[in-house]
């Protein structure tokens, strides 16, 4: 079903992840519609704007765009605009979603209060996804500004030195659902994460874990995944 959202360009592919119901919310939209996905593909431009996923290099791969629209929409209710949300994107590897995400949290025109910190555990994945983000004149006012920050660290610790957070994603499956990213969460705060099953199939669930504004925690089990693991770093 997926390739069928793809698109000869990025209005295209936007277009059609819209028109197939994979993106819903008319914000989400623009925000991925004014983030070329060329720039965060270097190695494979010409697949830039189909709906799966491309590898980037450093065994790692951009997720494909209707993983990027579902984790958007399901954050989105905690991305208020210029609520100046602040966010933690684990597993930024090209930087792709960093960058729709603050979108989200800084306005069309870039100028809003947001901020968002891409985390990734390999040097070369961060400095690549620096560059891919320069590529495009509000990619760079993003980083210049400081609303966009982009760290190389573990992620299984989140980044505690910028929370607590409105909102975390999480682009690789974790084995566990790590407290140490829940208690970086506000309350309230949503978390998107990708977790492996304990069944020895290899399953991996997406887990939706909110914090109440009391700081009560409820976590449910949406969609069957497949993402690269959140490891030690190579
Ligand atoms: N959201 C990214 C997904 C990249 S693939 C995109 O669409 O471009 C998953 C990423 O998780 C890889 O870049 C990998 O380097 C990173 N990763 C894996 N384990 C990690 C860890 N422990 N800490 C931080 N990043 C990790």
């Amino acid at each position: 079903m997926a390739w069928r959202s793809s698109g000869r360009t990025n209005a295209e592919l936007i277009t059609n992840l819209f028109n197939a119901g994979l993106i819903t919310s008319p914000r989400v939209r623009e925000s991925m519609s004014s983030v070329d996905r060329a720039h965060y593909c270097p190695s494979s431009p010409l697949a830039a704007y189909e709906d799966s996923p491309q590898p980037i290099g450093f065994r790692a791969t951009i997720s494909a765009p209707h993983m990027h629209a579902s984790a958007a929409e399901s954050l989105l209710p905690f991305m208020p605009e210029d609520a100046g949300a602040n966010v933690l994107d684990i597993g930024s590897g090209s930087g792709y979603l960093t960058h729709v995400l603050a979108n989200l949290v800084c306005g069309a025109d870039g100028k809003g209060d947001g901020h968002v910190v891409g985390v990734d555990h390999i040097q070369g994945l961060v400095d690549m996804s620096r560059e891919n983000m320069r590529r495009s004149e509000e990619g760079r006012r993003l980083l210049d500004t400081g609303r966009v920050e982009l760290v190389v660290g573990d992620g299984r610790k989140g980044y505690p030195e910028g929370g607590p957070y409105d909102a975390i994603h999480v682009g690789a499956a974790a084995a566990e659902l790590h407290q140490s990213l829940v208690d970086q969460l506000k309350a309230p705060g949503r978390m998107f994460i990708p977790v492996e099953d304990k069944d020895g199939w290899g399953s991996q669930w997406i887990w939706v874990v909110d914090k109440d504004k009391d700081g009560k925690v409820t976590k449910k089990r949406d969609m069957g995944v497949r993402y690269v693991p959140l490891t030690d770093a190579p």
